[in-house]
C-alpha cells in the first residue's frame, strides 16, 4: 500500500471532524464516504505524487524529493478537491461517478451477496421481478 490517505488516516485525531480518518459505510439508506479535511491535507503532503525528484548535483545524495506547494487552508483545499471530484464532462459523468461505476463493477465481479443467485437476461433499462427495491418508493 502506498503512502497517502490509508496510512495517515489513523495518525491524526482530535475532537472535531477535521481529524476524522477516511471511512466508508452504509448508514440510513446511504453510502457515506467521509474524511476529515486535515486528514486529507496530511495525506496529500505525505503522498508520493505530491513530490518530484530534484537533482542536486551532489555526488553522494544525487537529489531529493521536493513538494513545490503548501496547503495553507485545509478546508478550502478540501472544497476544491470536491469541485475536482464533481467536475462534469459533456456526458455528465464526473471523476466521482467514474469511481462509483468502477467500484460497483468490482462488487458485482466479486459476487456481492446483494445479487440474485439465478441467471438473468434483462433488457437495458428494465428491471427484474427480484429487484423489488426498484419498485418501492424512494
Ligand atoms: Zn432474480
Amino acid at each position: 500500500m502506498e503512502a497517502g490517505i490509508g496510512r495517515t488516516g489513523a495518525a491524526v485525531t482530535n475532537k472535531t471532524h477535521y481529524g476524522r480518518p477516511l471511512t466508508a459505510k452504509v448508514e440510513n439508506g446511504q453510502l457515506v464516504i467521509a474524511i476529515g479535511v486535515h486528514v486529507l491535507a496530511h495525506a496529500v503532503i505525505y503522498s508520493d505524487w505530491s513530490h518530484e525528484y530534484e537533482e542536486s548535483g551532489d555526488l553522494t545524495t544525487h537529489g531529493e524529493y521536493i513538494r513545490t506547494f503548501a496547503i495553507s487552508d485545509a478546508p478550502q483545499f478540501a472544497k476544491d478537491v470536491v469541485s475536482a471530484m464533481l467536475h462534469e464532462r459533456e456526458d455528465g459523468s464526473t471523476p466521482l461517478s467514474d469511481f462509483i461505476d468502477k467500484i460497483s463493477q468490482a462488487a458485482v465481479e466479486d459476487g456481492s451477496l446483494g445479487l440474485c443467485e439465478e441467471d438473468h437476461r434483462i433488457d437495458h433499462g428494465k428491471t427484474s421481478d427480484c429487484e423489488t427495491w426498484a419498485q418501492v418508493q424512494r
